[in-house]
């Protein structure tokens, strides 16, 4: 499969799905405290999802149960919402959502701090995120695809942690998981030559220890192999002849 390239048509229908998606990820924010289950945040979700008139794309995604990933502390991604699971005072929760609107794909990714945590959790969340806008700054007309890899793992360097291997973003549009793969690691490649028109999911998945990672029992939940905390940020961009433009942030 080659990366496709959005129409003008296309584009305006990503935006207006980044941007319901950027609301629900917004109200979702807003929920996180201590004592609610993550189911709690899994049904929320949902609710708004389907309030704005989108269709959630994780649920039933290769038979995953739930419409937001949410994945506590150790945690990577692709944890599966539960009722018995309760957030707790210093937990950071990490919340992986999209939907489809009028047959448009969106994907975003935040980690919250659940009441006060420490300040070695809440450095992990804001490198992260910080990762991704040293990414995107190579997300430009003309360039090449790895150069995003190599300035999100040339800005995490500098800390130490750990840089998920295992799981990569992607390309998105019509479905949730179209051409290129792109590793937040460093690549030694150009990759594919970036165009005007393509949309991809930019997402660091950060360990505060070391890169690896193992499935549980579940076959869904990944968790740092070390057991210490991971942090997640993704946006869905699109390739413009200046700046990338962030489709799921709100205005
Ligand atoms: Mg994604």
């Amino acid at each position: 499969m080659s990366i496709t390239i959005k129409t003008t048509r296309e584009i305006d229908l990503m935006r207006q799905s980044g941007k319901l998606l950027a609301k629900v990820h917004d109200e979702l924010g807003q929920f996180i405290r201590p004592g609610i289950s993550t189911k709690d945040i899994d049904e929320l979700g949902e609710k708004l999802i389907r309030g704005y008139g989108g269709i959630p794309n994780f649920l039933h995604y290769n038979g995953f149960p739930a419409s937001i990933c949410v994945s506590v502390n150790e945690e990577v991604v692709h944890g599966i919402p539960t009722k018995e699971r309760i957030l707790k005072e210093g937990d950071i929760v990490s919340l992986d959502a999209g939907l489809i609107y009028k047959g448009y794909h969106s994907d975003a990714a935040r980690t919250y701090g659940v009441g006060k945590i420490s300040a070695e959790c809440q450095k992990l969340i804001d490198e992260t995120k910080n990762s991704f806008f040293a990414g995107i700054k190579a997300a430009k007309d003309g360039g090449r695809l790895y150069d995003i890899s190599n300035a999100i793992a040339s800005y995490i360097d500098t800390f130490g942690y750990g840089i998920v291997r295992d799981l990569v973003g992607h390309g998105i549009g019509t479905a949730l998981h179209e051409d290129p793969q792109i590793p937040n690691y460093h690549v030694d490649k150009k990759g594919p030559r970036l165009q005007v028109g393509m949309t991809l999911a930019v997402e660091p998945m950060i360990n505060m220890g070391r890169a690896d990672v193992k499935w549980l029992d579940d076959d869904w939940t990944v968790v740092a192999a070390d057991g210490l905390p991971s942090a997640h940020y993704e946006n869905t961009i699109l390739i413009t002849d200046g700046e990338p433009e962030i489709l799921t942030l709100p205005d």
